[in-house]
């Protein structure tokens, strides 16, 4: 009697034991989000618990089908805000066994697919990313190239930090990094507009997340001469603050790319982008091949002199962390041919700089000193066949009244030669407008 009893205890035991185990390891689907960016869009999906999945591509019509198994989800999908070019909508289909969640993207047209699921990051959790790559028309960014014989613009590419589904840092009171950041960037880029000479490239305008190898590719497609990446610095505790300048060490590379893989947490070309280059079994080919170029030595040293005026200029608008350029290994750094800094703008996790860095007023200011540095660092060493190089530092503003031969009298230069310097097509010219006055 009693051994039969204590079977049946240790059965009822075991059911109880196995019920909460299936209940605590179902999956749910909590949310699905769609980032869409001019050229790709990010699928992501919300899970309680890190996903197992599979996929595969289906045509006529084109459509990605993920299963994701031991999932279920009480989501109406029909009312996802979706302005993605690639998606048509995403949709729950009739599961392919017991226990798996069927989701079916609908394509506009066959996209590259890549997958992979990300841990918990505040303010998300397990996540099963899906980036949608519409790489067969990828021709967007790239400017149509200038005969070589005119002078051409000095290309800066200015890169937002983060964006969509990564939040970067959050300040105290919920300020997000990636949002301070596109908002200094986006008047950065446009200070370097408005001088003669320069023109600016985003590697993303808008809240959506742009990987790291497509950040550094769109300053390559752009032949840019400098690419600025732009951050909000985070810390443990609130104290820290102050703006910092970062530049690539590739002597530290090798042993920081280690350190940071594992703290994915402070940076998240670290966040999202850690996921992706573990994902990526391209990544060390891609380090060794940068490791190998020699340009980079060149590329460092510019580096560190834009380093050293930005720092500078940032000196007079806001505290600085750190007095000196300081090295590192971020992957958005790791463009062996482009010059790069990285601007740490001030620590949003210390709640008075989480305050300023949201002002309008504080963000111009970042920005002055930024686009400040970079015309100095251009200014004193001007690149061969750049509009700058062949100005100097003359610029004129047109007034009433004024026209091209009073101009070129004034300075004792041709007509012709102002014409060329500006990219001039005929006489006209117009009040207000900035030129570049070439040394005769
Ligand atoms: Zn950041």
């Amino acid at each position: 009697m009693i051994k039969i009893e204590n079977l049946l205890k240790a059965i009822l035991v075991m059911l109880t034991l196995c019920t909460s185990f299936v209940v605590h390891s179902a999956t749910k689907l909590d949310g699905v989000r769609i980032w869409a960016a001019p050229e790709s869009t990010r699928v992501v999906f919300d899970l309680t618990h890190a996903p197992k999945y599979t996929h595969f591509n289906l045509t006529s019509p084109y459509r990605l089908v993920v299963d994701l198994k031991g999932t279920t989800t009480s989501l109406n999908l029909s009312k996802l805000a979706n302005n993605s070019k690639l998606v048509k909508r995403v949709r729950i289909s009739k599961p392919p066994s017991k226990g798996t969640l069927r989701l079916v993207i609908d394509l506009v047209k066959p996209v590259k697919a890549n997958l992979f699921s990300l841990p918990p990051t505040a303010p998300y959790g397990n996540r099963l990313v899906v980036d949608l790559d519409d790489s067969g028309s990828s021709v967007a960014v790239s400017q149509p190239s200038k005969p070589t014989q005119k002078l051409r613009d000095v290309v800066v590419a200015i890169d937002a930090g983060h964006g969509g589904d990564d939040p970067g840092s959050i300040g105290p009171s919920g300020i997000y990094e990636k949002k301070v950041v596109l908002e200094i960037a986006k008047k950065v880029a446009a200070k370097i507009n408005a001088t003669p000479g320069m023109r600016a490239v985003m590697t993303r305008t808008s809240d959506y997340f742009v990987n790291l190898n497509k950040r550094s590719e769109i300053a390559r497609n752009s032949k840019a001469d400098l690419l600025v990446s732009i951050h909000a610095d985070a810390f443990t505790s609130p104290q820290p603050r102050g703006a910092s300048v970062w530049v690539l060490s590739m002597r530290r590379a090798n042993s920081e790319i280690g350190r940071w893989l594992e703290h994915k947490e402070k940076h998240s070309e670290l966040l999202g982008g850690a996921g992706e280059i573990i994902q990526n079994t391209d990544n060390e080919q891609y380090l060794a091949m940068t490791l190998l170029d020699m340009s980079m030595d060149r590329s460092m040293a510019i580096s560190h002199s834009i380093a050293d005026d930005v720092l500078a200029n940032l000196g007079k608008v806001t505290k600085l962390h750190k007095y000196k350029p300081e090295s590192a290994s971020f992957a958005v750094l790791k463009s062996p041919d482009i010059p790069s800094i990285l601007v740490e703008t001030g620590f949003i996790s210390n709640h008075k700089e989480e305050r300023l860095l949201s002002q309008r007023q504080h963000q111009n200011n970042i920005a002055n000193a930024i686009h400040k540095g970079v015309v100095k660092y251009f200014e004193s060493n001007p690149l061969v066949n750049s509009l700058m190089a062949s100005k100097g530092s003359r610029k004129h503003n047109v007034r009433k009244g004024e026209s091209l031969s009073v101009i070129a009298h004034r300075y004792q230069v041709s007509v012709t030669s102002i014409k060329k310097a500006n990219n001039l097509k005929s006489n006209n010219i117009r009040i207000g407008q900035k030129l570049v006055i070439p040394r005769a």
